[in-house]
């Protein structure tokens, strides 16, 4: 990087793009001229869902390691006034960013390309966040798709229009340009300190997203297939907070991936193309909410707009702290709390629960994780508490209900994930963990707040009327 001097500048207004490297808007505006990056924290744009607690935490750290490589703008506000504001300060000739998906985020946008045509200043956007731009996938007749796997081949088949790039030189600008200070936006949180145990797992910021992709080919790629549905296992890449705040790109993972396919002459296939399904299922998230911006508040599947829902205040804090009884649905509920991650069947195993055993809405535990999860993501969760709940497009039919003790048997045998997260279970053998109760004697841990086959039937018995109501 060369050292900052004063001339007009170009704007690169980060967003959920904290990176260097493969980052087309920045690369563009490096190229331009004089660079001034810009992060907006937005609490105030109408409709848009604000950053959860975890997501708080995620950014600071993030934009503090970004900070470290690159001087930034920090401004607080609704970014298109922020926006016009900087551009009349710092006399910008130009503007770049990274494309967004959020259902308000289209609006945002034109205000924003308004703003830059009445300041005379050019305004360029990139891809960057996605492998593919979400019109760009169409089926034969040029609608978008509601089905994943025809969607998923598609995708398969279409390659990339461009490879990976390297961090650019970036020449910095200096307009002398007021910023705020990022430990004033009080984005950790306060006492007490519920994130205590989140910088023991992560390292938010491009260099360990980077690492992390590598370790996780080297070591954990090949038993991928086999062993991403187990949560007693390291087998998945917990990339997905990175994905999320771009701190590195989905053709970065793909492109890395492919490579080790390639290199291993066979032996990685099935893993490979598991993890590339994967990043295909956030694709196919993006793809849903992009063409039916509602995907976040209301059933994709109307009829489920009518559906029975309970209200129980006692039963939706008994999920959110894991005390179900229910150890497996604990133990994920406890993992979210202590780390803002959890592994992914047990979140369908959790999602299932709530949905079905408590016949509490999605919506609520869709608002529980935006709170807590590290990776909250506007698409990926919306799309995947519809799929649990079924009433999503392509979703899990809603009458195949989970038994959360035949599932805790199947994906963590030993109860060694179970052991870990609730400390009250630690000393019980695995051929009673997942059901503490037929052990007898004494137990500091809750029995089940609902019995299985009652709770099967009455979801099935609620299902049943929204059928008969679309009759
Ligand atoms: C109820 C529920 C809520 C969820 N909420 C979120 C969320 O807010 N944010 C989020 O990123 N994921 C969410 N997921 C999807 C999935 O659980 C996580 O992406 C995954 O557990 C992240 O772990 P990983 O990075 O180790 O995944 P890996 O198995 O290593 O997969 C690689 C990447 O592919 C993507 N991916 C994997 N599975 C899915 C999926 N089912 N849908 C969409 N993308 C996927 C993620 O970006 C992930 O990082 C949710 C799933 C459920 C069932």
């Amino acid at each position: 990087m060369l050292g900052a001097r004063l001339t007009q500048p170009v704007i690169m207004w980060f967003r959920q793009d904290l990176r260097l490297a493969d980052n087309p808007a920045l690369s563009a505006a490096a190229a331009a001229g004089q660079v001034m990056g810009v992060y907006i924290l937005d609490d105030d744009t109408p409709g848009a869902w604000r950053w959860g607690g975890a997501s708080r935490w995620w950014l600071h750290h993030s934009l503090k390691s970004l900070c470290n490589r690159l001087p930034i703008v920090l401004r607080k506000g609704k970014a298109d006034a922020v926006l016009a504001a900087l551009i009349r300060e710092s006399g910008a000739t130009a503007l770049y960013f990274t494309r967004d998906y959020a259902p308000w985020s289209g609006a945002l946008e034109q205000r924003v390309r308004a703003i830059c045509e009445k300041a005379g200043v050019d305004c360029h956007r990139y891809g960057g966040f996605l492998l593919h731009e979400p019109e760009a996938i169409r089926t034969g007749a040029g609608e978008p798709y509601k089905v994943f796997t025809p969607f998923s081949r598609a995708a398969f088949a279409k390659q990339a229009d461009r490879r990976p790039r390297p961090a650019p030189r970036i020449d910095i600008a200096n307009p002398q340009i007021a910023s705020d200070r990022l430990a004033d936006w009080n984005l950790l949180p306060a006492r007490p300190n519920w994130a205590a145990g989140f910088a023991s797992v992560w390292a938010p910021g491009e260099e360990e997203a980077t690492a992390r992709l590598e370790r996780f080919i080297e070591s954990s790629l090949a038993g991928y297939a086999d062993g991403r549905d187990r949560p007693d296992r390291d087998s998945t890449s917990r990339l997905s907070p990175h994905l999320h705040w771009g701190e590195i790109s989905p053709l970065q993972c793909w492109q890395a991936v492919r490579s080790a396919m390639d290199g291993a002459r066979g032996a990685l296939d099935a893993a490979g193309e598991k993890f590339l399904k994967e990043l295909l299922w956030r694709e196919f998230s993006y793809h849903l909410i992009h063409h039916w911006p509602d995907l976040p508040e209301k059933a994709f599947r109307p009829e489920f707009d009518g559906f029975p829902w309970r209200s129980d205040d006692r039963a939706l804090h008994a999920w959110r702290e894991g005390r179900t009884g229910y150890p497996l649905v604990d133990a994920g509920m406890r993992e979210l709390w202590a780390t803002g991650y959890m592994h992914n069947r047990v979140r369908m195993i959790v999602a299932s629960f709530l949905i079905k055993h408590l016949l509490l809405p999605w919506q609520e535990g869709e608002k529980w994780f935006w709170d807590t999860l590290v990776d909250a993501d506007i698409a990926n969760n919306a799309a995947s508490w519809q799929w649990v709940a079924g009433s999503g497009a392509d979703a899990a039919p809603y009458f195949r209900i989970f038994n959360p003790v035949l599932q805790a048997e199947r994906f963590d045998p030993n109860g060694d994930y179970v052991r870990k997260w609730v400390p009250e279970l630690a000393d019980r053998p695995a051929s009673i963990i997942h059901r503490p109760w037929q052990a007898g004697g004494r137990l500091d841990y809750p029995a089940p707040i609902v019995e299985h086959d009652m709770a099967r039937k009455r979801a099935l018995a609620a299902l049943k009327t929204i059928k008969q109501a679309d009759a």
